[in-house]
């Protein structure tokens, strides 16, 4: 059994897009069904539901949206007529978000969504014509900016073993991260959360070999992001 820092034993808090846990909150009145994967992570974890479209009042049903420019520069439009812009809310939601939950540990995001969507989401031009699929949602792409820390998936790239251990393996980091964060780091608190964490990674190891280095705060924030890098970059190997 996976052993973790919390004394309470309560489960991790996960977000997930709410289409995926069966509320109507699409633009067509409709939800969406979950693998058995997405499934099983929302019986293991504490879920909480949102969905930004309905967060910013667009209401159901309502005007499908998609994304449209160039690459570095989308906007969210309404397909019809492309007059109305929900850019700004959309993002602005991100972190509404880590605001009413604060201890987040991962997100499961909606694939294809021009909200939700984790990657390949498409761009069209300014007169509706498709230019490519090489985009993140635009409430995605602000979570992933406003907690860069965060573990993001989507319910279609859960179903690769690989992507799903690192997911779940990233979610639980972060978690036992946070409770480590509210009791008050140190040097040696560090070296204990690798042990039990150990993603088997010379960079942290030689971060750890050299604490008196770095002001603690320094060396924690250079500790976790390479942490949460080297459990992400193992399942890129899978
Ligand atoms: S994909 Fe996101 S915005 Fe769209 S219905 Fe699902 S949760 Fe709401």
């Amino acid at each position: 059994m996976r052993k973790q820092l919390s004394a309470t034993g309560a489960k991790p808090v996960m977000g997930i897009g709410s289409c995926l846990v069966g509320n109507a909150v699409r633009y067509d009145g409709q939800a969406k069904c979950p693998g058995s994967h997405v499934q099983a992570i929302c019986e293991a974890f504490e879920m909480r539901a949102f969905c930004p479209e309905m967060g910013v009042g667009m209401g159901v049903p309502r005007p499908p949206i998609e994304l449209v420019g160039s690459e570095n520069s989308v906007r969210v439009l309404d397909v019809a007529t492309h007059s109305k812009e929900y850019t700004v809310p959309l993002a602005g939601y991100a972190q509404k978000v880590l605001d009413m939950a604060p201890d987040l540990c991962g997100y499961i995001l909606v694939r294809g969504s021009p909200s939700c969507g984790y990657e390949g989401v498409k761009r069209h031009s300014d007169n509706g014509n498709r230019l490519a699929s090489d985009q993140q949602g635009i409430f995605a792409m602000a979570l992933a900016v406003a907690d860069p820390l965060l573990p993001l998936e989507d319910d279609e790239r859960l179903n690769n073993p690989g992507l799903r251990e690192s997911f779940v393996a990233r979610a639980h980091a972060y978690h036992d991260w946070k409770l480590l964060c509210d009791d008050g780091l140190s040097a040696h608190k560090l070296v204990e959360f690798y042990s039990l964490h150990k993603p088997d990674c010379e960079a942290l190891e030689r971060i750890l070999a050299d604490t008196d280095r770095l002001p603690l705060e320094e060396l924690s924030r250079i500790f976790i992001t390479a942490l949460m890098a080297a459990l992400s970059h193992r399942s890129a190997k899978t």
